[in-house]
């Protein structure tokens, strides 16, 4: 046996900032609302995990049969670093906060030591996960690292929503944690700053108007969210920027180096590299994960120059027209009229 308080120590020690026990019982209620919220089309069918079997994912039986209990654990990545790299004649795409670095890859590492340690002790097997593909938003909720933002997103007390997730799924007995507490009360800030009214309802997000998740979905983006892109190259974090309990959450130094890219990339270039040159270059990174279609970036590098409005990246959006993708051809259309409209 070993005592949760002792897993606790050990991965405090190890530079986890919040861990959390719970059991490894499936989460029948909330992949009943996944597949309903599926049901009501508010998932991109493309996205890479779409085709999954949401009752597996929702049951870490499946990831190690006999699982006893799920260790949930949370890294913030709030830093006080700049924001945007742009320099004059060298317009910059932002990336979104939680992906300036690799932080899942680094919350698995320090992870993985963890279970190693749990075995060590116990004798127990482990599995650790970050960013999927286990349900840890209800692993979060269940296990106290925290609760549901209206946006959808997890809060923790301590640290907000800007944290990433990861758990130890394990088969050895533990205490579990009491479920978070906590709510938004009357608050809709999210709601009301989303631009392209992606919130539809508390708490349920349209992901087909989701700039986060379009930016790695591939098509036309419609007009009416295109004309609200601003310059974001990866990901959006407007719902969190505007959080009141985001407010007093404190910056930390940087955890980790790894799949560093920083909070924007020059467009230009983004637009003048192949898929191989873009995936060296940014390797170690979720922007450059397997599943992320290449042409989905550039589309959004052209979105970005629409709304920069800097007439000496004409030349770089006319290279784009005709272009043997029509998707990227229909887009730097798109950006030049913006761009010569202003509007
Ligand atoms: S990530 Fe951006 S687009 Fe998506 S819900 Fe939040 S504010 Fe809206
Ligand atoms: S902005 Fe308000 S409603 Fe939205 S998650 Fe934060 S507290 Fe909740």
């Amino acid at each position: 046996m070993i005592r949760p308080s002792r897993i606790k120590e050990f991965g405090h020690e190890l530079g986890i900032d919040v861990i959390k026990i719970t059991t490894a019982e499936p989460f029948t209620e909330e992949a009943a609302k996944i597949l309903e919220q599926k049901n009501e089309g508010l998932y991109l069918r493309s996205e890479h995990w779409y085709k999954r079997n949401i009752d597996k994912i929702c049951d870490v039986q499946t990831k190690l049969p006999g699982a006893k209990a799920i260790i949930a654990a949370c890294q913030c990545y709030l830093t006080d670093e700049v924001t945007d790299h742009t320099e004059p004649g060298k317009p910059h795409g932002l990336i979104a906060r939680y992906t300036w670095r690799n932080h899942y890859l680094d919350l698995r590492k320090r992870l993985r030591k963890l279970g190693h340690f749990i075995k060590k002790e116990s004798g127990a097997s482990f599995r650790v996960f970050s960013n999927g593909p286990v349900a840890e938003k209800p692993i979060a909720v269940r296990s106290g690292i925290g609760f549901y933002g209206k946006h959808s997103i997890i809060i923790n007390r301590t640290y907000g929503s800007w944290i990433v997730l990861g758990e130890i799924v394990t088969n050895v007995e533990l205490e579990p944690d009491s479920r978070a507490l906590g709510d938004c009360g009357d608050c809709q800030k999210c709601i009301d700053a989303c631009p392209t009214g992606a919130l539809i309802r508390p708490y349920i997000l349209d992901r087909r108007r989701c700039i986060q998740a379009l930016t790695n979905w591939y098509g036309v983006i419609p007009d009416d969210i295109a004309r609200v892109w601003g310059n974001r190259l990866y990901g959006c974090s407007i719902c969190q920027d505007v959080c009141p309990l985001n407010e007093k959450v404190k910056s930390q130094k940087p955890r980790t180096d790894l799949g560093y890219v920083g909070p924007s990339l020059p467009l230009l270039e983004i637009l003048n590299i192949d898929e191989a040159e873009y995936r060296r270059r940014y390797s170690n990174n979720q922007i450059t994960s397997s599943w992320i279609k290449f042409p989905a970036i550039q589309r959004n590098a052209l979105i970005c120059l629409g709304h920069i409005q800097d007439t000496t990246t004409l030349p770089f959006l006319k290279k784009f027209i005709p272009h043997n993708d029509a998707i990227l051809a229909e887009t730097a259309e798109w950006a030049i009229a913006r761009l010569k409209n202003g509007s």
